[in-house]
C-alpha cells in the first residue's frame, strides 16, 4: 500500500514513526498484503526554513529525517542525541547569526552539507535524497517544494515594544520578522496579525509530490500545525489541487485535543487565520473534499467526541479515537486508527 503523509515537523514526527511501526505490524501479521515501510512518502512543511549563518536550516525536514533515523535527542524533543554546542558559542563571539538560535555542532554538519550540495547546484530536494542516503529511514521524505517559500511574521510595532509615548507620525506601525524569530526568539507571544510565506505565489510542488498524492492509496494529514505546517503545504500552488484529485481517501488527524495544542504553541496561530482551536473548528477549516476542501475523513480525540455530528453534518467522515502520543504504541495506534478511517472510506 502507498501511503502519504503530509507533515510538520514534532507532531509529523511523531506520527510518521507511529505510522512506520503500524504498517511493519502490519507487514509482520501478514494482512495488509504486501505493506512496507517503503511506501510511506512524506511530504514535508518547508515554511519554517531559513538561512541563518550563511547555511540553509530546513528544521522541519530534520526532525523527520533525525526521528526517523534514531539520532534524535528524545529528551529536549528536538536536534540531535549526544549534541555539543562549542561552534554556537564561537559564532556567538563573532556576532554571527542569531544568539537566541542555538545550532549544534552535529546539526551544523548536516547544515553545512546541504548549503554545500546547494551551491554545488542541487536542489533542495536532491539534497534531502542525499541526506536520506545515510540511514535506512523507513520512509521517503521530499520536500513539498524546492521554491524558498520562507514564512514571515507580521506584527504591531506597538506590541514589540510596549511604550506610554506614541509613535512619530508617518512611523510604521507593523514590523515583519522570520516565523523562526516570532517563534523561537519571541515565543509567539507578540500576537501576530498575518503569516506571509515569500514566493509563494510563484511556486511548484517538488519533484515527486503530486506523484506521490496522485498515486497513493492512502493520504493521511498528519496533526502538525494547521497554519504553518500544513497550510504552507497545501498553499503552494498544486498541492491543493492534487488533494482534489486524488483517488486516494485523504484522512487528517487533529492537532488539537480539548481546546488545546498537544505541543507547541499552534493555538497562537489558528485565531490569524480566524480559526478557533478545537479540533472541530480545524475539521472544518480543512474542509470535506466533496465540497471543495482538502479531507474526506477526520478524527479527533475521546474527549472530543461530542464534535462528531456537526463535523458528520460538514460532510466529513469523523471518529473519536485516542488521539495523545505518548510513545511508539500509542502513535501506532492512532495511524492504525487513520488507516481503519481511510479503508471504511473507500468502502463506501
Ligand atoms: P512543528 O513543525 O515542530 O511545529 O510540528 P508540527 O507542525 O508537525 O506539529 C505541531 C502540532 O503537533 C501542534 O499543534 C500539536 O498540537 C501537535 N501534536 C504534538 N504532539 C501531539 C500528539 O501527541 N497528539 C496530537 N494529536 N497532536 C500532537
Ligand atoms: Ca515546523
Amino acid at each position: 500500500m502507498k501511503i502519504t503523509v503530509l507533515a510538520g515537523g514534532v507532531g509529523g514526527s511523531r506520527f510518521v514513526l507511529g505510522l512506520r511501526e503500524a504498517v511493519r505490524r502490519r507487514a509482520a501479521e501478514g494482512h495488509g498484503g504486501e505493506a512496507s515501510p517503503d511506501e510511506i512518502t512524506v511530504v514535508v512543511n518547508t515554511g519554517d526554513d531559513v538561512w541563518l549563518a550563511g547555511v540553509r536550516l530546513m528544521p522541519d525536514f530534520d526532525s523527520l529525517l533525525y526521528n526517523l533515523a534514531g539520532v534524535n535527542d528524545t529528551e529536549r524533543g528536538w536536534g540531535r542525541a549526544g549534541e555539543t554546542e562549542r561552534v554556537a558559542a564561537e559564532l556567538r563571539e563573532w556576532g554571527v547569526g542569531w544568539p537566541w538560535f542555538t545550532l549544534g555542532d552535529l546539526d551544523l554538519g548536516t547544515h553545512l552539507a546541504r548549503t554545500a550540495w546547494l551551491r554545488d547546484g542541487l536542489t533542495p530536494s536532491q539534497v534531502g535524497e542525499r541526506l536520506q542516503q545515510r540511514w535506512p529511514l523507513g520512509a521517503k521524505l521530499i520536500p513539498a517544494t524546492d521554491t524558498e517559500v520562507d514564512t514571515y511574521v507580521h506584527v504591531d510595532v506597538a506590541d514589540l515594544a510596549p511604550t506610554d509615548t506614541p509613535p512619530p507620525a508617518g512611523a510604521p506601525t507593523r514590523a515583519e520578522m522570520h516565523f523562526q524569530e516570532w517563534w523561537t526568539r519571541h515565543r509567539a507571544a507578540v500576537p501576530a496579525r498575518r503569516f506571509v510565506q515569500r514566493n509563494l505565489a510563484d511556486a511548484r510542488p517538488a519533484p515527486g509530490v503530486v506523484e506521490a498524492i496522485a498515486e497513493a492509496d492512502v493520504v493521511l494529514l498528519a496533526p502538525s500545525n494547521p497554519v504553518v505546517s500544513i497550510g504552507t503545504i497545501v498553499a503552494v500552488p498544486g498541492i491543493r489541487e492534487a488533494l482534489a484529485a486524488t483517488s486516494a481517501p485523504v484522512v487528517g488527524v487533529s492537532p488539537i485535543i480539548g481546546g488545546k495544542v498537544v505541543r507547541g504553541m499552534a493555538d497562537a496561530c489558528l485565531p490569524v487565520i480566524g480559526v478557533e482551536t478545537t479540533a472541530e473548528a480545524v475539521g472544518r477549516h480543512y474542509g470535506a473534499r466533496s465540497g471543495g476542501g482538502i479531507v474526506d475523513g477526520w478524527l479527533v480525540d475521546e474527549s472530543d467526541a461530542s464534535a462528531l455530528p456537526s463535523l458528520t453534518e460538514a460532510g466529513l467522515v469523523a471518529a473519536a479515537v485516542p488521539l495523545w502520543m505518548r510513545d511508539p504504541d500509542t502513535s501506532a495506534a492512532l495511524a492504525e486508527a487513520a488507516l481503519g478511517l481511510a479503508a471504511t472510506i473507500r468502502s463506501e
